[in-house]
């Protein structure tokens, strides 16, 4: 009895230590979807914590939160990075009307874009030029458009399949537009809010001054989709109708804030390092559960799967959850300028910051060889369908640590409906669906753990796969 006891132990050892990688990927997945702990944080990140945008409360309960929550993990190590942030504060909520005569105004929605400064006490009113793009306003010139708000009005185009395409097609209007019509002595800027859908949310997110001096500076707001329509077609009509708009936001002192930071120290090549990261800051209109609340916590799970899996990790395994992506880039950069003052050699970083819907797969920045090495994995994430595997861009934050030889990965959810919520007020928690939360961590722990496994040089594609 004893002697077949023991036969049984070894056999399961034996079993686990030659285990597939098919086997190990179908033991993350099922850790993910039956123990996983990404939508428990989320939730708390959403309901009880709400916005984190760099300096505010919410940061900092977020810092707190999560560094609290990697404490429990058993990792072997957990730490703040220190880093400075701008504190940008909306204020009251923005108010804004379409006159077609006077004391005849029709509300719409508008928000503040982040970093502009405030209109007047009293509001701003003005006719307004509608432009589709900035050949258009420089075609108008100061005698069109001085004196005048610019509303740009170029929509998200919708036949393009990648929405993130369709994005970066557009928001050079949110992001400089204000710079560029101040050219022409506009005095204030509303821009059709990054959405491919109609509805009645208006969308911020970053924009830019230069350095232009202050009093140059002109207030910028975007509109929702809906009302842009709206101002587009009464401006058809009549020419002189005007727009008044009203905030108060205000650009505060820097403040100090932080990265967090875990790490499981590798068993073989402790000073080779892989880290996966989303960012802990979110804009102030929704609770940033999509953008990037879903990053955040599927990066955290990352480390807890990979013990709860067994996995010990050759080299060393970091999660970083970076501060101050959405106005600034701040913790990226600082991360990157922190690892190359210690020499450190990262290997591979993986970014998550595309909302939490359904994994399709990663999208890689590296060279051929190491791509080719990617693509040997691909028949592994068949059975989970995570198909798309491109070459192109990692993320923001993990794009300052880029080197000639290390890879740099983005997870690809389905981008179809995260322009619906992305800086709006519904990025909230109810329009996150748990499985595909889960779904989304598994991938990327998946490919941590193969990356882990095989190192990043290229390696024959039978090599992968062998077992
Ligand atoms: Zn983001």
């Amino acid at each position: 009895m004893k002697r077949i006891l023991l036969f049984l132990i070894l056999i399961s050892s034996s079993i686990s230590f030659s285990q597939t990688d098919q086997e190990v990927l179908k033991t993350i997945y099922t850790q993910s979807l039956t123990n996983g702990k990404s939508y428990d944080w989320l939730s708390h990140l959403s309901n009880q914590i709400g916005s984190r945008l760099s300096g505010s409360l919410g940061a900092e309960r977020a810092v707190a939160y999560t560094k609290e929550e990697l404490d429990k993990l058993g990792l072997d190590k957990v730490w703040l990075q220190p880093v400075m942030v701008p504190k940008w504060v909306r204020g009251a909520k923005e108010f804004a009307f379409i006159e077609t005569k006077p004391g005849k105004t029709t509300n719409v929605n508008i928000c503040a874009l982040g970093g502009s400064v405030a209109t007047p006490a009293l509001g701003l009113k003005a006719e307004v030029v509608e432009v589709q793009n900035f050949e258009e306003l420089e075609a108008l010139g100061t005698e069109n458009i001085k004196g005048k708000i610019v509303f740009y009005n170029r929509p998200m185009q919708a036949d393009l399949i990648q929405t993130f395409e369709a994005y970066g097609g557009c928001v050079n209007q949110r992001y400089k537009g204000a710079v560029e019509a101040i050219k022409f002595g506009a005095v204030g800027v509303i821009v059709r809010s990054m959405n491919l859908r109609m509805d009645d949310l208006p969308h911020t997110g970053s924009m830019t001054y230069d350095n232009l001096p202050v009093d140059k500076r002109i207030p910028s707001a975007a509109i929702s989709t809906n009302d842009a329509e709206l101002l587009s077609t009464m401006l058809k009509l009549d020419k002189s109708i005007k727009f008044y708009f009203k905030q108060s936001c205000k650009q505060l002192k820097d403040v100090q804030s932080y990265n967090v930071i875990g790490e499981i120290t590798g068993s073989e090549f402790p000073n080779e390092y892989m880290i996966v990261g989303g960012h802990l800051d979110s804009w102030d209109l929704g609770d940033g559960s999509h953008d990037d609340g879903a990053g955040v916590v599927q990066s955290m799970d990352v480390l807890r799967l990979l013990k709860e899996s067994g996995i010990t990790p050759k080299r060393s395994i970091r999660v970083v959850l970076f501060m101050n992506e959405e106005n600034g880039l701040r913790g990226g950069k600082k991360y990157a300028a922190i690892a190359k003052q210690k020499n450190e050699n990262h290997v591979f970083a993986l970014e998550s910051d595309s909302g939490g819907f359904t994994p399709r797969g990663f999208s890689f920045d590296c060279t051929d060889a190491a791509f080719n090495q990617v693509l040997s994995w691909q028949q592994l994430f068949k059975p989970y369908l995570i198909h798309y595997f491109e070459k192109g861009g990692s993320g923001a934050d993990v794009g300052p640590l880029k080197t000639e030889s290390n890879v740099l990965a983005g997870l690809r959810p389905d981008s179809q409906r995260y322009f619906d919520h992305h800086h709006a007020s519904n990025d909230t928690f109810d329009a996150i669906n748990k499985r595909e939360l889960e779904l989304g961590a598994a991938t990327m722990t998946s490919l941590i753990y193969l990356f882990d496994k095989y190192g990043v040089n290229p390696i024959s594609n039978k090599e992968a796969i062998k077992d």
